[in-house]
């Protein structure tokens, strides 16, 4: 079977600021919306291709704000999630979604077993070696990191509202998690929860398990609604708000 990527489209890894000193590497796998040239449309609108389904809006850029302030390497997935959801295994159906919230995605219906271990091959066996070396790198060196995930979801999902602003997600260590929502509750800046508005039960904490417990090392996810940042200044606020978390709580962590 032939490759989706083409050498054009490049490397699906994305690594910025390897060189970083900090202790977080921050980890974003719904970076994007672009989608291979080889898949097209998926079968799929333009809005739907822009909407959170595809991608998770504002998340990237927020990331990209959080490394720069936390001296923080930044690992993401160049290619849309509607292609492979890099924080799912192989075997989850949701790796290669059929239907996405209240969309169908006619491109991914009835994949058979060559077409599913190509978008694998493609998309998550990359990141999940690029992402798994830089963390053995770090504890070769003898400074373990933290793995620190970066989300955002819809303010409106199946119709309903989410009230929830902030999610601070974990799976079994909750270590950080912990020490970031003491830290929100003294700031109440937003509406920050535990678990919400996903948690363990949904299979979201895939990349957590893989890189921070099966290594021992602390670990977090991040969601935020993306109608906070949909702008720059949006971005910006909550990049500020996230880090201040991360810099209070590292250092009550072991
Ligand atoms: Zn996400």
């Amino acid at each position: 079977m032939m490759g989706i990527l083409t050498g054009e489209e490049g490397d699906p890894v994305a690594l910025e600021n390897s060189a970083a000193r900090g202790r977080v590497i921050l980890v974003c796998e719904h970076a994007s919306r672009l989608l291979p040239k080889a898949l097209g449309t998926l079968g799929l609108t333009e809005e739907a291709l822009a909407s959170h389904i595809a991608w998770d809006p504002g998340a990237l850029a927020v990331s990209r704000l959080m490394a720069r302030s936390l001296d923080a390497t930044l690992v993401f997935q160049r290619f849309s999630r509607l292609v492979y959801d890099c924080n799912r295994p192989p075997e989850s159906p949701a790796a290669m979604p059929e239907k996405s919230e209240v969309f169908e995605v006619p491109g991914n219906a009835g994949l058979d077993q060559a077409a599913r271990d190509a978008r694998t091959e493609a998309l998550y066996l990359p990141f999940r070696k690029g992402l798994g070396r830089l963390v053995e790198n770090r504890i070769a060196e003898g400074r373990p990191p933290v793995i620190v995930t970066m989300h955002s979801f819809t303010p409106v999902y199946f119709g309903k509202p989410r009230a929830v602003e902030i999610g601070i997600l974990h799976d079994a260590d909750t270590r950080l998690a912990d020490a970031m929502l003491a830290a929100a509750g003294e700031k109440s800046l937003y509406d920050t929860r535990r678990n919400e508005p996903y948690g363990p039960e949904d299979g979201v904490t895939h990349t957590l398990k893989e890189h921070g417990l099966a290594n021992g090392l602390p670990n977090v996810m991040i969601e935020v609604r993306n109608d906070l940042i949909k702008d720059e200044a949006g971005q910006g606020v909550v990049a500020d708000y996230l880090t201040g978390l991360l810099l209070e709580s590292l250092p009550k962590i072991q």
